[in-house]
């Protein structure tokens, strides 16, 4: 059951299917163009949706808005040092500015970046700055049939190709995701971890973690990996972060706030030179783009996330959610995430092909069947068109992914989430491909519109 109960409510939003129709219409197939008014169940993300906790409302009273020195950066520091370990630690309003801070710091043109996974701001921001985003998963993360219980490891293999090809000079760090987001919210074993850091502090290469829901993939580590069984949930993150030199955080997933992040690191040199750019783009070094109070309520974020009671029932929420999906005859990712439930829309929608973007039909379809938000992640936000050829690099994997934001919906929320799949699926010859009317180069998949396919 929810190890918590429930003191402020706030009401669904129902809609009629001639309504989504024509909002759907208006958006240009693109569900993040639709106003949330318009939604019944929102599982677009879990980044930032978060409820918080009475402890952090109360929190949020104690803003020291102090333009340098709040006490609430204090109280962040010295949450966000126990945890990681790292002595540096600086905070930013989101994930990517973290990551901005980092790869405009350390990247050259021409540098590659391997990670398990790269999430998609992640690949954006090295791209941008001219960096090479490497994913160097394992081969199992790509293959819906393996039921593999550390999905997010990196291939030590993939990592020795890409030294071969450009020499360690050209790697200024290796990043690990913890969960692979991208790869179907996938945790990392600490033994990978550890092979991982190895490999790198072999080569003299930096390893850092994209911690987003660090203290998820602690969780499924505690329960699929025995030689962690017995362990805190503090515990298993700290060996995690003790094996890297820093990480960027997106405190939106698991600091438990609706706005927040951090970079951490060890090398003071660096910290430095990322701070001085933390100045120039988002604030001074105590607040980093965010209000004292956002900085308290992030600091007991962090602290709540590692209860293991909370973990048990958020992890196990997401499972359930999964299984009925399963039961229900759904095509789903195995196994099944920390944070969300990843549909396979090739095998859900098998008569689209992959140039007519089936998971992004899916995710609107679910979206007209019953009101239900999710996310796409397949062609649109990671395809690639061929400027000169006009013909697309397609991603391995088409995915809608259902992420379930944090002590928000209940779990006949979810069943009836399940149920208008399962509806769905009894009427999934009717649903059509779609093409694209415009797309932006950047990130196109939040401001791509689209149509359906005609004939
Ligand atoms: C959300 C996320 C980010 C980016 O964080 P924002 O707070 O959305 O900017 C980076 N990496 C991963 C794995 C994420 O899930």
């Amino acid at each position: 059951m929810e190890p918590f109960k429930i003191k402020v409510v706030e009401p669904l939003a129902f809609t009629t299917r001639a309504e989504r129709a024509e909002a759907l219409a208006q958006a240009g197939h693109n569900l993040f163009n639709l106003p949330a008014s318009l939604i019944t169940i929102d599982l677009l993300t879990d980044s930032g949706t978060s409820a918080m906790s009475d402890r952090q409302w109360s929190a949020m009273m104690l803003g020291d808005e102090s333009y340098a020195g709040s006490r609430n950066f204090y109280a962040f520091e010295t949450v966000v040092r126990r945890v990681t370990g790292y002595r540096e630690v600086i905070p930013t309003h989101q994930g990517r500015v973290a990551e901005n801070l980092l790869f405009s710091t350390v990247l050259r043109p021409g540098d590659r970046v391997p990670n398990n996974i790269h999430f998609d701001t992640t690949r954006a921001n090295v791209e941008h700055n001219r960096g090479v985003a490497v994913n160097c998963v394992i081969d199992e993360a790509y293959d819906q049939t393996v039921n593999h219980p550390f999905k997010g490891n990196m291939d030590l293999a993939k990592l020795d190709r890409v030294l071969a090809e450009v020499g360690r000079d050209r790697i200024p760090l290796v990043m690990l995701t913890i969960t692979n987001n991208s790869g179907g919210g996938q945790p990392v074993s600490l033994g990978n971890a550890r092979a991982t850091a190895d490999w790198c502090h072999g080569h003299g290469i930096p390893l850092y973690y994209d911690a987003c829901r660090f203290a998820e993939n602690a969780y499924l580590c505690k329960t699929r990996d025995t030689g962690c069984a017995g362990r805190s949930i503090e515990e298993i993150a700290r060996a995690f972060f003790a094996l890297g030199d820093g990480c960027t955080m997106s405190a939106k997933k698991d600091g438990l706030v609706n706005i927040g992040g951090f970079i951490a690191m060890n090398d003071e040199a660096l910290a430095a030179r990322v701070s001085s750019m933390l100045v120039l783009i988002e604030g001074f070094t105590t607040y980093g783009g965010l209000a004292g109070r956002d900085l308290e309520a992030m600091a007991r974020g962090l602290e709540e996330v590692l209860d293991e009671r909370y973990l048990e029932h958020r992890v196990g929420q997401v499972r359930r959610f999964g299984e009925r999906l399963q039961a229900l005859g759904a095509p789903v990712l195995l196994p099944i995430g920390g944070h969300a439930v990843y549909l396979d829309a090739r095998r859900f929608l098998p008569h689209i092909p992959q140039e007519q973007f089936p998971a992004q039909a899916l995710a609107c379809a679910l979206y007209l069947e019953g009101g239900v938000r999710g996310v796409e992640i397949g062609g649109l936000m990671f395809g690639k068109p061929d400027e000169a050829t006009g013909t697309w690099e397609w991603p391995e994997l088409e995915l809608v992914r259902l992420a379930v934001p944090r002590r928000v919906y209940t779990d006949s929320h979810l069943d009836y989430v399940a149920e208008v799949c399962a509806a769905l699926l009894a009427g999934r010859g009717a649903v059509r491909g779609l093409r694209i009317v415009s797309r932006s180069p950047v990130l196109p998949h939040f401001t791509a519109r689209l149509e359906p396919v005609v004939g």
